[in-house]
C-alpha cells in the first residue's frame, strides 16, 4: 500500500458517458490505493459525477462549460445531449476554452502529482507541460484496438487492398488477418481526410508527448497487444483495469426502491428463467429498420429478454410489447447496466461491444453476443469472439462484417448463446476470464501491482 505522502492525482474525463464512467471508476480505484484524488467536471455533469463518487472521499471541482460556442446549445455539456453527433468536433474544441480556468484551479490545489485525462482533451498536455506535471492519457479502448488504430494511421498496412473485405496482415503483429471493414470510416479509407482525422491527429500528437497511457484492460486479457504497443509505439501503456470492478454494488433497502426492470429480473430468477440483456450503448445509431429486425429475431428466439432502447427516435412496432409481454421487457430510460449484468438471472448480453460494455460483461462473467455498429466496436467484437472466445458474433446477411442483420440471424445466434453448445463453450470461457479480471484488480493482481508502480513512478518524477 502506498504511503501517506502519495501524490495527488487529478482526473479529467471527457464529457460523454462512455468516456466519463470508466475514469470515475478509476478514481475510486486510486482511492483504494490511498491516493488523494480530485475529479474535474462541469456544472451539468456534476450531479451524476457526485452521485457516482458520493461515498469515495474524492474532491470534485466544477469548471464552467464554455457557452454560446459554434452551434452547441446552452446547457449541453455532454455529447449524449448533442442534437447531432456531427457537432462533436465543435464540442471537443469548446473544451479547449476551459484551459485557463483548469490551470488556475490546478494552481489552487497544488501540489498536483499527475493529471489523468481523456485522449479527447489533448490540450491538457499543454497545461501539464506548462506546470511541470506528468499527464497520463486515456483512450478508453482495449490495447488491441488502441494499437491497431495507431498502426492503421502510421503504417497503412491496408493501402494495397482493393476491396474493404480483402484481408491484410500487419508484419510482426500477433495473429488475426484484418480487413478495412473491421475499422470505422474515415480511418479505414486509403486516403483518410476530414474533421475526424484532423481531430484524432491533434489528440494523438498530444498523446505522444504524454508521460504514459492508461488502458482499461488487464494484462492477462490481451498481453501480446499491450506488449506490441510498448515495444513498437508508446508512450508506455499501463493496463489498470477492468475499472468497472470498482463499482460498488447497489444495495436497495426494500422492494419499493427497486426499479421495474430489477423487479422483473427478480421474478424471472424466482421462476428459474434466464434472461438475455440487450443494449447498444449511448452512441451507436441503430436504424429504425434494423431495430424492427432485431425485435423480430428476439421474438422468434423465444428467449426472455430485457432490452434497453435509449434513442427517442426509435419506435418499436405497435402491439410488440403486448405480444412479448410474458418474456420480454423494454426499458426506455437510463438503467444501471452494471447492476443488470450482476443480476443472477442474466445469462447473455446482446451488445454493440462498446469497450465499457465488454469490460462490464467480463467483470460479471456474462458471455457476449456481439453486434457491433461503429467506432472500434467491430474490433472489440473480433477480440471477444475470435481472440478471447468469450462471445459469439452476429453476422450481416451480405457476407461482410458490416451490413444489415436479418431477424433469422438474430434468432439463430440468440438460441445458440442461450441454449446451444457453442453458448456453453463461451460461457465457460467467460467465467474463467471474469475470475481472472477480478483477480487482476485485487491486491497482488496484475492491475493492482501496475497501479502501485504508476504511483511510485509519479512520486519519483517529482523528486
Ligand atoms: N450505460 C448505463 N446505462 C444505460 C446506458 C449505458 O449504465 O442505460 C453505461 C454502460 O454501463 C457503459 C456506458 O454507459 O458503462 C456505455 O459505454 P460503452 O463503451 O459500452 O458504449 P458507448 O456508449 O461508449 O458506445
Amino acid at each position: 500500500m502506498v504511503a501517506i505522502s502519495s501524490p495527488h492525482f487529478v482526473v479529467f474525463p471527457f464529457m460523454a458517458q462512455g468516456h466519463t464512467i470508466p475514469l470515475l471508476y478509476l478514481a475510486r480505484i486510486l482511492r483504494q490505493h490511498d491516493v488523494p484524488v480530485t475529479v474535474f467536471t462541469t456544472p451539468a455533469n456534476s450531479p451524476s459525477v457526485r452521485a457516482t463518487l458520493h461515498d469515495a472521499g474524492i474532491s470534485i471541482i466544477e469548471l464552467p462549460f464554455p457557452a454560446d460556442i459554434d452551434g452547441i446549445p446552452q446547457g449541453v455539456e455532454n455529447t449524449d445531449k448533442l442534437p447531432s453527433m456531427s457537432l462533436i468536433f465543435q464540442f471537443a474544441n469548446a473544451t479547449k476554452l476551459m484551459q485557463p480556468q483548469f490551470e488556475k484551479a490546478l494552481q489552487d490545489i497544488k501540489p498536483v502529482g499527475c493529471i489523468i485525462s481523456d485522449a479527447f482533451l489533448g490540450w491538457t498536455q499543454d497545461t501539464a507541460a506548462k506546470l511541470g506535471i506528468p499527464r497520463i492519457g486515456f483512450y478508453g479502448m482495449s490495447s488491441f484496438a488502441t494499437t491497431l488504430y495507431f498502426i492503421l494511421g502510421q503504417e497503412r498496412p491496408h493501402a494495397l487492398t482493393t476491396s474493404p473485405d480483402e484481408p491484410f496482415s500487419i508484419p510482426n503483429f500477433p495473429k488475426l488477418s484484418l480487413t478495412r471493414n473491421d475499422f470505422d470510416p474515415p480511418f479505414n479509407e486509403l486516403n483518410p481526410k476530414g474533421p475526424w482525422v484532423d481531430f484524432m491527429m491533434e489528440q494523438n500528437i498530444a498523446m505522444a508527448k504524454s508521460y504514459s497511457v492508461i488502458i482499461n484492460s488487464f494484462y492477462e486479457l490481451e498481453p501480446s497487444y499491450t506488449e506490441y504497443w510498448n515495444r513498437c509505439i508508446g508512450p508506455k501503456a499501463w493496463c489498470l483495469g477492468p475499472f468497472a470492478a470498482a463499482k460498488p454494488q447497489v444495495l436497495l433497502a426494500n422492494e419499493s426502491a427497486k426499479p421495474n426492470w430489477m423487479l422483473w429480473l427478480d421474478k424471472k430468477l424466482q421462476n428459474g428463467d434466464s434472461v438475455l440483456y440487450v443494449a447498444f450503448g449511448t452512441q451507436a445509431e441503430v436504424s429504425q429498420e434494423q431495430l424492427l429486425e432485431i425485435a423480430d429475431g428476439l421474438e422468434k428466439s423465444k428467449a426472455n429478454f430485457l432490452w434497453v432502447i435509449r434513442s427517442k427516435r426509435l419506435e418499436i412496432s405497435e402491439g410488440y410489447e403486448e405480444k412479448v409481454k410474458d418474456r420480454g421487457m423494454i426499458v426506455k430510460e437510463w438503467v444501471d447496466q452494471m447492476e443488470i449484468l450482476r443480476h443472477k438471472s442474466i445469462k447473455g448480453f446482446l451488445s454493440h461491444c462498446g469497450w465499457n460494455s465488454v469490460t462490464e460483461a467480463i467483470c460479471n462473467g456474462v458471455p457476449i453476443l456481439a453486434m457491433p455498429f461503429m467506432a472500434e466496436q467491430h474490433l472489440n467484437a473480433r477480440l471477444v469472439s475470435e481472440e478471447v472466445g468469450v462471445g459469439l458474433r452476429i453476422m450481416p446477411s451480405n457476407g461482410s462484417v458490416r451490413g444489415f442483420v436479418k431477424a433469422e440471424e438474430v434468432e439463430k445466434r440468440v438460441k445458440e448463446l442461450m441454449e446451444g453448445t457453442k453458448g456453453e463453450g463461451v460461457r465457460k470461457k467467460m467465467k474463467e476470464v471474469g475470475e481472472a479480471a477480478c483477480g487482476a484488480i485485487r491486491e497482488g493482481g496484475s492491475s493492482w501491482e501496475t497501479l502501485e508502480h504508476v504511483i511510485a513512478d509519479v512520486s519519483n518524477y517529482h523528486k
